[in-house]
């Protein structure tokens, strides 16, 4: 898991990422492997990342796991 800074306001998101391989059934036949949540922040006016997992963080509201869901949902049937 990737270090997250403590001090500032995290949003997170579940993903898929494919991983390049040509050779991979999982990307080929789907939107990649996951999902995985990852952590978003802005350190001044860069934003960051950092991946965190297939478990879902701590202190994540149940709100932000719904809509994080929705979004896979739509992403799911490649809208
Ligand atoms: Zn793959």
């Amino acid at each position: 898991m990737a270090n997250l800074p403590a001090n500032l306001h995290i949003t997170y998101q579940l993903q898929y990422r494919k991983c390049g391989k040509a050779s991979c059934g999982t990307c080929k036949k789907g939107p990649g492997h996951g999902p995985y949540w990852y952590a978003y922040w802005r350190e001044g006016s860069k934003l960051r990342s950092g991946y965190v997992g297939k478990v879902q963080p701590a202190g994540v509201p149940q709100s932000v796991v719904a809509r994080a869901e929705a979004r896979l949902a739509l992403i799911r049937v490649g809208a």
